[in-house]
């Protein structure tokens, strides 16, 4: 899941209509901004938890973090992402830090036009899979930037990176020619034996990717991730950061990404 405040008008509103606008148009953004004031959480290492979360829960979480952080470590070659996490225990906490229709995620990331960004979690992203995910989210977006982010990625090559690094659907031990084979075989399956494709130009923007049923966003991540798995053992596994750096210079995605492999 990644949710990213857009685009211009809004952008060009915040400047016009600071700070009664901005609370308006992104309430989510400005209590993720403002949550070192917020009485219901404290601050602990590279981020913040809700006051209600037990000792144990806290301890796992910041386990589960530096797992998260070793793939992506592992994944990108070094992390240049710092998004300040952001730890819910109830399911209105992850409404008002998450933003509207986040109830059915267990996860969610902030990007924000001046380079600040937080990753939300609820109880049930504790976990390393879910930490990761977004974090790798948080990671192309840093390295790319917030506007080349909105401008040039496509959501399926967002989502489906995501998934390189999130376990919940692969085995962490498959190579990149296994992980490709059994997202392939994932979609297959999801996709009724190819009589339910979507197209990568279906799911570009957020929302084509997650304006569906349960059945159509669970289709567009395994589309997503059979197309970046197949491309990853084209690019190799310094394909990401090369990637990134060359977008963030501005080439355009389409060129250094190259031709879709999907047949
Ligand atoms: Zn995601």
């Amino acid at each position: 899941m990644m949710r990213r405040f857009s685009f211009l008008n809004g952008f060009i509103s915040f400047l016009i209509a600071l700070p009664i606008g901005v609370w308006w148009l992104y309430p989510s953004v400005v209590r993720c901004m403002l949550i070192a004031y917020s009485g219901e959480f404290r601050a602990v290492p590279g981020g913040y938890v809700s006051h209600q979360t037990p000792a144990r829960q806290q301890k796992a979480l910041l386990r589960h973090d530096q797992q998260a952080c070793d793939r992506i470590r592992q994944f990108w070659g070094e992390k240049q992402g710092r998004a300040i996490l952001i730890y819910c225990h109830t399911a209105d906490q992850y409404a008002d830090y998450c933003g509207n229709g986040s109830s059915e995620s267990a996860g969610c990331s902030l990007a924000t036009p001046w380079g600040d960004s937080f990753l939300v979690l609820g109880q049930e992203g504790n976990n390393p899979d879910v930490i990761a995910h977004e974090r790798c989210h948080d990671e192309l977006q840093t390295r790319v930037g917030w506007w080349r982010t909105n401008r040039q990625i496509p959501q399926w090559f967002n989502e489906g990176l995501a998934l390189m690094v999130d376990y919940r659907f692969t085995n962490p031990h498959a190579d990149a020619h296994q992980r490709a084979r059994d997202f392939r075989d994932g979609w297959e399956y999801r996709a009724y034996g190819r009589q339910m494709a979507l197209s990568l130009e279906d799911i570009a923007t957020m929302r084509g990717f997650f304006g569906g049923d349960y059945h159509h966003v669970m289709l567009a991540y395994y589309t997503g991730a059979v197309e970046v798995s197949k491309w990853l053992v084209r690019a190799g596994p310094g394909g990401p950061a090369d990637l990134a750096k060359r977008v963030g210079e501005g080439e355009k995605f389409e060129e250094v990404y190259g031709p879709s492999l999907r047949e």
